[in-house]
């Protein structure tokens, strides 16, 4: 089992070392910005690493959304990132359910990441996997509720999409993580990837906001049952740098009686 951090872009495989990972997450481009992301001077470097690379799609896409000032850059961006995702070997491009605005019909949003995918097939199709993940918050979320997401998955699931569990958005966005596995593979029939981290708030607060696996108000138990239930790599997103991620990895090294990489 890969276990790895999200980590500052800069330089991945130093951030990488620092923690003994064996995969890492970063952006390509500002997660808050609508600019597409700029060829890397270290993809060649990137390419040929043994760690496994994951890209995180800026979180102001959206493409749910009936509001088309947001859905069109939304897909045009989510394109321009799964193909420079490619261009450094990435495994996989993260990117959040979306949601629609209030009081507009989900149904058009779920066809929204529909008509996505089908722009996607018309340009060629994305150039690395999608890995769709579940949301913390909000009452019109494509992927916070499993209800919701199997409505997705009716509409994508033809399109050969991944997806991405965070343990933190499943307990803050209401849903129970003990069988949580099971009852997602069931709608999606795959996990590719684990966010494993726990939650300053409360079950269902629809609050995101991460803590160390130790801390918060998950029980640290149930997070290392999600991932030998998912079989997947897995990625911490917890705060402290590399010092309280390392020990993160460490922890989940020791639960799932994994072997660190030799150094
Ligand atoms: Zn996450």
């Amino acid at each position: 089992m890969r276990i790895g951090a999200h980590v500052d872009p800069a330089d991945p495989l130093a951030e990488a070392a620092s923690r003994a990972a064996e995969a890492v997450q970063f952006f390509l481009a500002d997660p808050q910005g609508w600019k597409a992301p700029v060829p890397r001077p270290d993809a060649e470097r990137l390419r040929a690493a043994e760690v496994d690379l994951y890209v995180h799609a800026p979180y102001v896409i959206n493409v749910a959304t009936l509001n088309n000032r947001i859905r069109i850059p939304s897909r045009k961006l989510l394109l321009a990132h799964a193909t420079a995702a490619a261009t450094i070997g990435a495994t996989g491009l993260i990117v959040h359910g979306g949601h629609v605005n209030a009081g507009d019909d989900l149904a058009v949003g779920f066809d929204n990441w529909r008509k996505t995918f089908a722009y996607a097939a018309e340009s060629g199709g994305f150039q690395v996997p999608v890995l769709i993940e579940n949301t913390a918050g909000g009452d019109n979320a494509c992927a916070r509720r499993l209800d919701a997401l199997a409505r997705l998955w009716d509409a994508i699931g033809e399109y050969g999409v991944g997806f991405c569990l965070d343990t933190c958005h499943a307990h803050a966005g209401g849903e129970e993580l003990l069988g949580l596995v099971d009852r997602i593979k069931a709608i999606t029939g795959r996990i590719d990837l684990v966010h494993a981290n726990n939650s300053k708030d409360a079950f269902g607060s629809g609050r995101d906001r991460h803590d160390n696996l130790a801390g918060g108000t998950i029980d640290p138990d149930l997070v290392v049952a999600v991932i030998r239930a998912a079989g997947a790599p897995v990625i911490v997103e917890t705060p402290g740098g590399a010092v309280r991620q390392g020990e993160d990895i460490t922890f989940l090294r020791d639960q799932l009686g994994a072997e660190a990489p030799a150094a």
